[in-house]
């Protein structure tokens, strides 16, 4: 059978800042229901990659397409309004309370919609629930995670895009956002995770490595922990 025609795919990207270029045609695709893994070490270009299929950074060169549509040149609020959401490493807005920073996450979308959906994100999410007027700031750094992943779903995506969700969090709490990731994509949600935490290779249907701003491997966790050189980067073992 072909493959299905991703939801996401970024072709031969080239982007950087100023004059540092730091893609160098670097490409992914991501399909309905797919949860995929950008694996990458600190500085591989993973942010920018994300911010370049997200829109706020553009490509030097190369594409984004969402379905059939080429997206390269489009706003990143169109790019949400057609199914696609983006949690970066803060994620939230600390200066806001929980209510607002759902709001924010799902302003696009038609009020009552949005009310229904809060209450729903409510019910995954029930600590959240307990505390709905208390500013993002107060939080303590796994429910903010939550609270991330939360406000991203806001606007009911079909496609999550995330930076880093392990960044800053205990091993303890790690587990709990996988735990809720994995809840998610069960449901069909269609996810891309970029992260350097292995752990993540849980919730991965594929895995792209990302290095010097170049994509090295594609393959399922298996075929990657099958690779000598790969197995010896990303798990440490020999
Ligand atoms: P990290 O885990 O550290 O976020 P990453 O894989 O997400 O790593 P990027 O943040 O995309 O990597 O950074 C890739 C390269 O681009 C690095 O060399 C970084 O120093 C550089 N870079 C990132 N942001 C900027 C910027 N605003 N201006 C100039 N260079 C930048």
């Amino acid at each position: 059978m072909p493959d299905p025609t991703p939801i996401l795919r970024a072709s031969a990207i080239e982007a950087g800042y100023g004059r540092v270029q730091v893609l160098w045609g670097t490409g992914l695709d991501v399909r309905p229901r797919e949860s995929v893994v950008l694996l990458g070490a600190n500085g591989a270009g993973k942010t920018t990659l994300l911010k370049v299929i997200v829109g706020l950074l553009p490509a030097w060169k190369g594409s984004v397409r969402l379905d059939p549509d080429d997206v390269t040149a489009w706003r990143t609020d169109r790019r949400v309004r057609r199914g696609l959401a983006y949690m970066s490493e803060i994620g939230v807005f600390p200066g806001l309370s929980i209510d607002e920073n759902l709001s924010v996450g799902g302003q696009f979308i038609e009020k009552s919609a949005l009310k229904r959906r809060m209450e729903e994100l409510y019910a995954d999410f029930p600590d959240l629930a307990h505390r709905r007027g208390a500013l993002a700031g107060s939080l303590s750094g796994g429910q903010r995670k939550m609270l991330g992943i939360a406000k991203a779903l806001a606007s009911s995506p079909r496609l999550l895009v995330m930076d880093e969700p392990s960044a800053g969090l205990s091993p303890l709490f790690v587990g709990q956002v996988i735990e809720v990731l994995n809840r998610f994509r069960a449901s069909g949600l269609a996810m891309l995770i970029a992260e350097q935490n292995i752990a993540f290779l849980d919730l991965a249907d594929r895995v792209f490595t990302l290095d010097g701003g170049r994509i090295r491997f594609e393959g399922s966790v298996k075929d990657l922990e099958a690779d000598d050189s790969l197995r010896r980067t990303y798990f440490g073992l020999a």
